[in-house]
């Protein structure tokens, strides 16, 4: 088996894995890096970002107040030392941005705009149109081209994590155009494989976000932290689950019920008023929102259509000029796909998995529990979204961390010890062997496609916005049935040139074991907090679980389930109140 080396192998180049190679190629040019990714990077996830990345940058806003908004939109779970160590350093993050092209939306005198987002009670998001995540994820991969220590691997997929005696020290990846598996040693793994929506059926997700890094770290012994807590957001187009980004109502667009009736004053987000209100309304946080949607339609308040119940975004008070100027892609997107013009028309949305607060859990500087192992971005938990995340706060998370992260790595490489060459060689062989198995195997009844489908439809029917024992505990059946018919599936292309049939069983492989841990550490956590909402216990219970849920794999069975101190420094837990009982401030 061909094998390839470097100091540092980062898998994923989306916005976090671009920014670690970048950083590590700061740091010190003679660390070599290896770049690894299943798609050419600006097809990673991050390209279709939309509303923006909170910054503190203007003289009405402080850091406290960042930090603030954080740590209650995520309903006190966010660790407060990394959340106060984000909101430092993402102004210079975004600075740095700017500084390498990033093209940032400007006021008339040409400073940077901000504009409202869900949760944050000052206007802090920085944005750059309403394609904020394709400049950006540009503006990384342009300045990336620069560093001859930046070796990248497009099109591999990264299949397993090489760890001997609790040490990293490589990867196996197979190279999609040949089919071929490839080694990858090294003396750290940064993983920044992104999010994992599509284990919901109905996700604002792209095709690749499945889980694989957090599955692969989670099968190498390392805790998937807070994984119940699932964010819905609250505008995406029915069909095809498209975001709509909260930019729409950032910018003043409303959200009518059936009778054309604000009905977010209804659930402590009011009062309505014209201009928009940056503690209330539509700019409340997305758990609240999306909850919200929850209980019209239990009421019949909402729209049927094919595609479920909607409800609809107004957007024709904002003029022609400001949507296109500021929302061209959101113009675009609902006269394509709903075929609905927001300068004219009512355009029809309802909630989407969007977004997994949970992830590999990290401390704040991306390590995990196994030495040289790191992770960043999405796929990881260092746990400033805590129980639910602000919009806008990932972009930024993905900077500061993903630069963290490969600074750390960076001073562990100085000093690491490699793996041995008979474990790693053992272990790829390992892997070998199990994907020649799978491409042996011809008595396989299971395909897929269905399990696929059967076990995401299940996520959504029991594990969706609110859920109950009895709703979890039938999921986490589906579940445990789809793992064990698993073993079954054969491929049914045999081929080696860009098997997608391929790709798509090992991505399941990893998407049954997240949805495994997201569900068991849901029926574990026994009360409601931020995006898990229990019908069975409505309340917050800071004596029980004021803590993180750690997922601790197991190749038999359920996850073992155990938990870790929420870190807090100096905002101690309090009630969330947003809207009119907050002050209802207008402040834009
Ligand atoms: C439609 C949409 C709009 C959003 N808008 C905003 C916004 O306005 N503001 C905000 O803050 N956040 C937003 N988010 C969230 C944010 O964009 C993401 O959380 C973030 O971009 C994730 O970045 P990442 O680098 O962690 O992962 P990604 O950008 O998803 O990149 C993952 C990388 O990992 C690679 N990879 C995955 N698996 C493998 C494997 N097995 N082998 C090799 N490589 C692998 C992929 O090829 C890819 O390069 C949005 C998300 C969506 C879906």
């Amino acid at each position: 088996m061909r094998v390839e080396t470097a100091d540092i192998i980062i898998v994923g180049a989306g916005g976090a894995g671009l920014r670690a190679a970048i950083a590590v190629a700061e740091a010190d040019p003679n660390v070599s890096i290896a770049l690894v990714s299943k798609v050419y990077p600006m097809r990673s996830h991050t390209c279709a970002a939309e509303g923006g990345a909170a910054g503190v940058i203007k003289s009405n806003d402080k850091l406290d107040y960042h930090f603030d908004d954080t740590v209650a939109g995520g309903d006190w779970l966010t660790d407060q030392d990394a959340v106060e160590l984000f909101v430092n350093e993402i102004p210079k993050e975004l600075t740095q941005m700017e500084h390498w092209g990033c093209p940032w939306s400007r006021e008339g005198d040409g400073h940077v705009a901000v504009r409202p987002f869900g949760g944050m009670k000052i206007m802090r998001t920085w944005y750059a149109s309403d394609k904020t995540g394709f400049h950006m994820l540009h503006t990384l991969f342009q300045t990336s081209l620069k560093y001859p220590s930046i070796k990248r691997f497009d099109e591999f997929f990264t299949t397993d994590l090489l760890v001997e005696d609790g040490r990293c020290g490589g990867i196996t990846a197979i190279e999609m155009r040949t089919g071929q598996l490839r080694t990858f040693r090294g003396k750290a793994v940064i993983v920044c494989s992104g999010g994992a929506g599509r284990v919901f059926p109905f996700t604002t997700n792209g095709a690749i976000k499945t889980g694989d890094g957090m599955a692969m770290a989670y099968r190498a012994g390392v805790p998937l932290k807070d994984m119940e807590f699932v964010q819905y957001h609250p505008t995406g187009l029915p069909g095809t689950g498209i975001l709509l980004t909260e930019g729409c109502r950032g910018e003043g667009g409303y959200l009518l019920n059936k009778d054309g009736y604000r009905y977010l004053q209804d659930y402590g987000l009011g009062p309505a008023t014209e201009k928009p209100v940056l503690k209330a309304m539509e700019l409340g946080p997305r758990d609240r929102l999306s909850q919200a949607f929850w209980h019209e339609e239990k009421k019949g308040r909402t729209i049927p259509t094919k595609w479920g119940s909607v409800i609809h975004l107004d957007m024709r008070h904002l003029g022609e000029k400001l949507i296109n100027e500021r929302l061209p892609l959101v113009r675009d997107l609902s006269r394509n796909y709903v075929n609905a013009d927001p300068v004219t028309d009512l355009v029809p949305v309802r909630p989407v998995v969007h977004y997994m607060m949970g992830g590999i859990s990290t401390d704040i500087n991306g390590a995990t529990t196994v030495d040289g192992l790191y992770a960043a971005g999405e796929c990881a938990c260092v746990s400033i979204n805590g129980a639910n995340r602000l919009g806008s706060n990932s972009l930024g998370e993905l900077l500061v961390f993903g630069a963290r992260a490969a600074r750390h790595a960076v001073e562990y490489v100085k000093t690491a010890r490699p793996m041995t060459d008979a474990a790693a060689t053992a272990q790829a062989s390992d892997v070998e062997n199990r994907i020649a198995a799978l491409y042996k195997r011809t008595s396989g009844k299971e395909r897929v496609p269905a399990l696929r489908q059967q076990m995401t439809m299940s996520m959504e029917e029991g594990c969706g916005i609110y859920r109950d024992e009895v709703s979890l505990k039938a999921t986490c059946d589906v579940v445990a049935e789809v793992r064990a018919r698993f073993k079954d599936v054969a491929l049914e292309d045999k081929s080696y040139v860009y098997n997608t049939d391929l790709f798509q069983t090992l991505e399941l492989g990893c998407m049954i074991e997240v949805a495994q841990a997201l569900v068991v550490s849901a029926i574990e956590r026994k009360e409601s907090r931020g995006a898990h909402q229990r019908l069975d216990y409505v309340q917050r219970d800071d004596v029980n679980y004021l803590k993180h849920s750690m997922a601790y794999y197991n190749p038999n069975g359920d996850p073992r389930i155990d938990y870790l101190d929420v870190v807090i420094t100096k905002s101690q837990p309090a009630e969330r109140v947003y809207g009119a009982a907050a002050g209802g401030q207008v402040t834009a």
